[in-house]
């Protein structure tokens, strides 16, 4: 029981069984965020929009590109479609989260 963590399918079958990821600007493997014992604040912001999470640190940027976390592999796109209408809701992003 001590390796769950709450979060949603998507992501958990991105993270599948994965413990690190690239990190795209040095091209080094780096350790995925682990949500039990980092702060995501302190590994990643929200864009200005409040539509794309941008990972500041190794582990944040190779915890992005493996998880996608701004669904941009597929080309839908649906996860920034559906933050962009909770942003216009007033919904999103979460108030104690940091924004560029
Ligand atoms: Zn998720």
């Amino acid at each position: 029981m001590q390796n769950l963590a709450l979060c949603c399918r998507r992501c958990n079958e991105r993270r599948y069984n994965f413990t690190v990821g690239i990190d795209p600007e040095t091209q080094k493997e780096e350790p995925l965020f682990n949500p039990r014992t980092q702060r995501w604040s302190e590994h990643f912001i929200w864009s200005q929009d409040g539509v794309k999470i941008i990972g500041v640190t190794p582990t944040g940027r190779a915890t992005c590109n493996r998880l996608d976390l701004n669904d941009e592999r597929l080309g839908s796109q649906f996860i920034q479609q559906s933050r962009r209408l909770w942003v216009s809701v007033g919904w999103h992003p979460p108030e104690d989260d940091p924004i560029l």
